[in-house]
């Protein structure tokens, strides 16, 4: 099963890469950046989480994995807090326990959703009325120089005196989206990456009851 989806996560990302390609004029993505990765939900299904796992087991040292079950841990335990004040769940947000000086510690066996942050999304429910821009279109990074908020629309002045001939493109990029093509394997369920990290400690249940003490 790891191997058919791996297949199909190399076409994924070969498409991917040609929307960055296409996009490329607007795009200010480069390593040691991190912003995608450190504000958000990453949410995987459980296949997705097996393959991850074998590249960390792969590449991680025994401290490491301990040192990225420790930060899962840190992000059960925030999120049991912060649930304490706001019972939206979708409004905790937190730093990917992969992250490492602002680079992914398992690049190569990263997340599906992943591979695509940086591109405009089409929302998966209205995607002719709706996208989702990267969040760093805010900090001067992707879209920027073309993409006025006030106006809401993407300025032609500002594309010729750059000298851009690209059109901005939105994708459908969503995580339903993204996630259509590996629906004939079996995906199991869906969490948050720091759930299945805790989920998989031998101790979990000991583990979780800690947390929340
Ligand atoms: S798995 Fe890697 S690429 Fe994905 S959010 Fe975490 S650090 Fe970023």
């Amino acid at each position: 099963m790891i191997e058919k989806y791996e297949l199909k996560l190399l076409e994924l990302t070969d498409k991917l890469n040609s929307y960055f390609d296409d996009q490329k004029d607007f795009i200010k993505c480069e390593p040691g950046c991190g912003i995608c990765c450190s504000n958000g939900y990453y949410p995987l299904f459980e296949l997705e989480y097996k393959y991850i796992k074998k590249g960390f087991e792969l590449n991680f040292s025994k401290e490491k994995i301990k040192a990225l079950q420790d930060k899962a841990c840190q992000i059960y335990k925030d999120r049991y807090n912060f649930l304490k004040n706001d019972d939206n769940i979708h409004n905790f947000s937190y730093v990917c326990p992969f992250l490492e000086n602002n680079m992914c510690s398992n690049y190569l066996h990263r997340p599906i959703i992943c591979r695509a942050y940086g591109l405009i999304s089409r929302d998966a429910k209205n995607p002719e009325t709706k996208v989702h821009f990267p969040h760093c279109v805010r900090l001067g990074l992707n879209y920027s120089d073309v993409w006025s908020f006030e106006e809401k629309s993407f300025s032609e002045d500002k594309m010729k005196a750059l000298g851009i001939k690209t059109e901005p493109k939105f994708y459908d990029v969503s995580y339903a989206n993204l996630i259509e093509p590996f629906r004939d394997l079996d995906l199991g369920d869906v969490r948050m990456i720091f759930e299945w990290i805790i989920m998989d400690m031998p101790d979990y249940e000991a583990v979780t009851v800690k947390l929340k003490a």
